[in-house]
């Protein structure tokens, strides 16, 4: 048996978003502040859905979920050679924000259910005089965060939400990206709203608002910001922030509001694609599931399971054979960084770092998309292909 589905193919974009985009197109409009008089573009609309939608104050579309973290940093007042803190286990866009900054990046150790080490993070915490913790919720993962926004309070430690994959999850009864100073998301292709490239940045707090609108490009126009603060709020800022441009347009702005809009009925579908993985390798010898926070409210658009007791040969030669047979999955245990996966020994710009349970844990890690283009009946066939190569 062999899968025949492709694990990069989203679905298209909703009409509403395809007419809209259109509509932009006539206008000529496509810079989010070319409006004429009151009128508010398709940039500033989403901006106030997406405030709105996750409850922040404030909410600043930008060019991409990496953009959002560098400005994130530099609207926090992170500087050359500053020390950020930053879980082991998280995507190439993460350390590259902090670099781009000249900041440094110090890993924290993950553990066996794949969040942040908060007994590490303490220690390095106190070792280092990092002052920004930037959070990622890696593959949706999430550590306890009322026992994390209280460490991070002790410690001095202002964080940053990295929710590129817990858009439209919640942790407890809160909407993912609540518990930190600021959050930023991605809506580029493999996310949970795909506008090709894209980005936000959320916060409750002006000045960093202000600063990141400036940051972001607004030359001397934010006041025609939909979701942004009162204009006093940049006075203090508006000569000294630089302009880094990285401004969301209003083309896709305007793919991306009809997709916001059904993006709880994305989570739902997300989560019967994972329920069906997770009942398909339940109990497969040598595959392990990662344990489940009941608390969670998890976006299912990928999976992960272990296999500890594998050598990385068997591993590098099972993922080979469930590729030949359509399934493709992406191994943490590489020692070559390979497509979108790569991890702490592969960003050698920041340096290098004793990881021992962070490297215990990714050397049987794997990983896979599971694109709404899938159905249960998909995810079934897949583990069907992983279970059956698990056993030789
Ligand atoms: C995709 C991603 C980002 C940001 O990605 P961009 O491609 O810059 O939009 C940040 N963190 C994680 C974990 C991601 O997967």
């Amino acid at each position: 048996m062999k899968f025949e589905g492709s694990f990069t193919q989203q679905e298209p974009i909703p009409e509403a978003g395809i007419a809209a985009a259109n509509a932009v197109m006539q206008s000529g409009r496509l810079h989010r502040y070319n409006t004429s008089g009151d009128e508010l573009g398709e940039t500033a609309l989403l901006e106030k859905e997406f405030a709105a939608f996750t409850g922040a104050t404030y909410a600043l579309a930008v060019t991409s979920g990496g953009y959002a973290l560098a400005t994130a940093l530099r609207s926090l007042g992170v500087e050359p050679g500053h020390k950020v803190l930053t879980n082991a286990f998280t995507l190439a866009p993460v350390p590259g924000s902090i670099a781009a900054v000249g900041a440094t990046p110090i890993f924290v150790e993950t553990t066996e259910a794949l969040v942040i080490d908060l007994d590490d993070l303490a220690t390095k915490a106190e070792q280092s005089t990092a002052k920004v913790l930037m959070l990622s919720h890696m593959r949706g993962h999430q550590p306890d965060m009322a026992a994390l926004v209280d460490i991070a309070e002790e410690l001095g430690l202002s964080i940053i939400e990295d929710c590129a994959h817990t858009m439209g999850g919640r942790s407890g009864n809160v909407v993912s990206g609540r518990h930190g100073l600021i959050a930023c998301y991605s809506t580029q292709t493999y996310k949970h709203i795909n506008s090709g490239e894209g980005g936000f940045l959320v916060t409750d707090d002006a000045d960093i608002a202000a600063r990141a609108t400036l940051l972001s490009g607004s030359y001397m126009l934010y006041d025609r910001h939909g979701a942004g603060p009162e204009l006093d709020a940049f006075e203090p800022f508006r000569d000294t922030t630089p302009n880094v441009s990285g401004r969301m347009d209003n083309l896709r702005a305007a793919i991306l509001r009809p997709q916001l809009a059904v993006l709880p009925d994305r989570v739902a579908r997300w989560a019967a694609l994972h329920d069906a993985m997770e009942q398909g390798l339940r109990h497969v010898p040598g595959v392990h599931l990662i344990r489940r926070d009941p608390s969670l409210e998890r976006v299912g658009s990928s999976f992960q399971f272990v296999m500890p007791e594998k050598r990385a040969e068997w591993i590098a030669d099972f993922v080979s054979r469930c590729s030949a047979r359509g399934v493709e999955l992406k191994w943490f245990g590489a020692k070559r960084a390979h497509g979108f996966t790569s991890s702490h020994r592969n960003w050698a710009y920041a340096g290098r770092f004793a990881l021992p349970r962070t490297d215990r844990v990714l050397a049987g890690l794997l990983d896979m998309r599971l694109p709404l283009t899938f159905s249960e009946a998909d995810c079934a066939t897949i583990s069907e292909i992983i279970r059956d190569e698990a056993g030789k």
